[in-house]
């Protein structure tokens, strides 16, 4: 019988295999493996110094693994440059916005997406080049919300309007991987509701990594999820059946959120 046709998944976007980082005698992240397709949404939750940022910054490349290797889209990055991990598509949205206040908030998106446009060399002496760089700045600033504040300083924003400038920065190199750095830590609830709605909404083929501990902002975002503790994988899977490990239970002991996430969890 001939076997059914089916398309080729191709390479994961994201294959870390092994990755390890010590700190002396720490061992911050340990044996770390994780495959991740286009479009996932993946979480990465786990108490305080389990190693969350740790694995984040061995992604991006600001931190490098005593062993272990990252490939993106197939190809080996473990020693590739942050900037060039970046211009390959890698993204990172960070707990503190990194936003430049002296520039207007159209601005900060027009220079984060500067190296990454196809167009950029000699544009600053084409008027319609630069035109077309600024309009794709503003569909950013659209996908977030601040389209209307966009000739202000960015000094003026707000923490969550700041994090969500942040977030049009990160989109503005049109990722193919995002790294979210607990997106809602300090909003308000009504921050954090647009913030879900952003992220909700973020291109599909994009795929996100979100460290996070509002729990119930991982169940409404995340179809997988890895728990760490100690810099180990504790598990990793679906989200409703990551969010129900007993180790998860017990971190959000008498809250009632890690219930209410399982209930809630999509994967
Ligand atoms: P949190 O939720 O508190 O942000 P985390 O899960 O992100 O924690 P990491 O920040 O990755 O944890 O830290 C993991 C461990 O590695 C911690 O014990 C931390 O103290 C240690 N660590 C992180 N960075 C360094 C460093 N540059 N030098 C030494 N130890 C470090």
């Amino acid at each position: 019988m001939t076997p059914a046709p089916h398309a080729d998944p191709g390479p994961p976007v994201l294959d870390l295999s092994g990755l390890t980082r010590r700190y002396g005698s720490l061992t911050a992240v340990d044996d770390v493996s994780l495959r991740l397709p286009a479009g996932a949404r993946h979480a990465v939750i786990g108490p305080n110094g389990a190693g969350k940022t740790t694995l984040l910054n061995l992604i991006a490349g600001t931190d490098r693994p005593d062993r272990g290797t990252i490939a993106l889209d197939g190809a080996d990055i473990t020693r590739t440059a942050t900037a060039r991990r970046s211009r390959l598509g890698i993204a990172r949205s960070f707990q503190q916005p990194t936003v430049i206040g002296d520039l207007t908030v159209l601005d900060n998106v027009v220079l984060a997406g500067w190296p990454h446009h196809p167009e950029r060399r000699g544009a600053w002496r084409s008027p319609s080049r630069y035109r077309r760089h600024t309009e794709s700045a503003r569909r950013h600033l659209e996908t977030v919300g601040l389209a209307d504040l966009a000739g202000r300083p960015a000094s003026t924003l707000s923490h969550g309007q700041r994090r969500m400038l942040d977030l049009a920065a990160a989109l503005a190199g049109e990722p193919r991987l995002l790294l979210l750095d607990e997106p809602a830590a300090g909003l308000t609830d009504g921050d954090i509701g647009r913030v879900l709605g952003i992220l909700g909404a973020l291109p599909a083929q994009v795929a996100v990594i979100l460290v996070e501990h509002h729990v119930e902002v991982v169940a409404q975002l995340a179809t997988t999820v890895t728990v760490l503790a100690a810099g180990r994988v504790l598990v990793t899977g679906p989200a409703r059946e990551a969010l129900a490990h007993p180790e998860v239970r017990d971190a959000y002991h008498g809250t009632g959120a890690a219930s209410a996430a399982v209930a809630e969890a999509k994967g």
